[in-house]
């Protein structure tokens, strides 16, 4: 009898719980949209955009290319600017890079999916710029591992938000809708290789030069080599890392056995090593420019004013990028 009255007093507390939580939600227009929220996630609906330049290239088997668009992040371009490709094997396919923000990832896996229906084990990231990796959002329900130079992870804990939060100050809410940063799950230390089924990746972590945290992929078969932004063309080179240690590292990189590249901005597939050499003369005319008016005793603005500036005609984008070069490099090149 004792039990039975307990039992019962049990279930009016529950049931008398559960009428003041489903009362109060369907009372409150916040309370129905928690609910609401809780029972179907929200599809997330991308804006329509006018990119007809943006378009997958075949550059050989098995290996496609998105080049990407020579502009700044802007409030129509889904911030669609980085080079990005993948690469399909026997079993699975990887993607490089993954594109300025979730709805550019998400065209990018849409039109993939037309070539191919393998799954994707891997999605590797050259560094953090948010045109390279601000697409990794739209892979997630592949459940590939993501991959990065070992500084990667780091990277993205100290600049992701001001990235995510800049971008949505400059592009507005809606082309960042989905965006969020996935960090890797892989780290590569110095090399490491991947298999795809019968197609190895081979990946290189290098030193300071466009990021700190730059890394390559190199098909040994194919001869194709992925520089991410250690390789810009057409597109003005950014200095984030060293223009020094940059210099450096291109030596290094240029010792790769590749015949053709993929760079992180122009393309989609250019000679290698030739495809350097427009890149390299630039840092160096930069540097050059910049030691001179050091030495001189001149300052910043003149710096800005005047370094390098005989490259204008050679890029893209080189009024806005040139000049954040000088000074970057001007405060590098001041304590030599
Ligand atoms: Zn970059």
């Amino acid at each position: 009898m004792r039990n039975k009255s307990i039992a019962s007093l049990k279930f009016g507390l529950i049931a008398a719980i559960l009428t003041i939580y489903f009362t109060s939600c369907l009372n409150s227009p916040n309370g129905v949209f928690f609910l609401h929220k809780a029972l179907a996630k929200e599809p997330i609906t991308c804006p329509k955009s006018d990119l007809s330049g943006v378009k997958i290239t075949k550059v050989a088997d098995n290996i496609y290319v998105r080049k990407g668009l020579n502009e700044i992040f802007t409030k129509s371009n889904l911030a669609a600017i980085a080079t990005i490709s993948f690469v399909v094997g026997k079993t699975s396919v990887a993607v490089i890079d993954t594109g300025g923000s979730y709805c550019d990832g998400a065209r990018f896996l849409k039109a993939l999916r037309k070539f191919t229906k393998k799954p994707i084990s891997h999605v590797i990231n050259t560094h953090t710029h948010p045109d390279h990796v601000f697409g990794n959002a739209a892979f997630e329900k592949e459940v590939p591992i993501f991959v990065g130079h070992h500084n990667l992870k780091r990277a993205m804990a100290d600049r992701g938000k001001l990235y995510l939060d800049n971008l949505t100050r400059i592009m507005g809410k809606d082309q960042l809708v989905g965006t969020k940063i996935i960090p890797p799950t892989m780290l590569v230390k110095e090399k490491a290789t991947i298999d795809l089924g019968g197609k190895k990746l081979e990946l290189q972590a290098f030193g300071t030069a466009h990021t700190d945290h730059d890394l390559t992929v190199f098909d040994p078969e194919q001869k194709v080599i992925w520089t991410g932004d250690l390789l810009f063309s057409e597109h003005t080179p950014v200095v984030d890392g060293s223009i020094l240690g940059w210099l450096k590292q291109l030596k290094i990189l240029s010792k790769i056995p590749a015949k053709f590249v993929v760079p992180g901005h122009g393309g989609p597939l250019l000679k290698w090593p030739e495809a350097l050499e427009p890149q390299k003369q630039y840092l160096e005319k930069l540097t050059a420019d910049l030691r001179k008016i050091i030495e001189e005793g001149g300052t910043m603005r003149e710096a800005q004013n005047k370094a390098a500036v005989s490259e204008k005609n050679k890029w893209k984008l080189f009024e806005e990028f040139n000049a954040r070069n000088a000074s970057t490099s001007f405060k590098e090149l001041e304590w030599e």
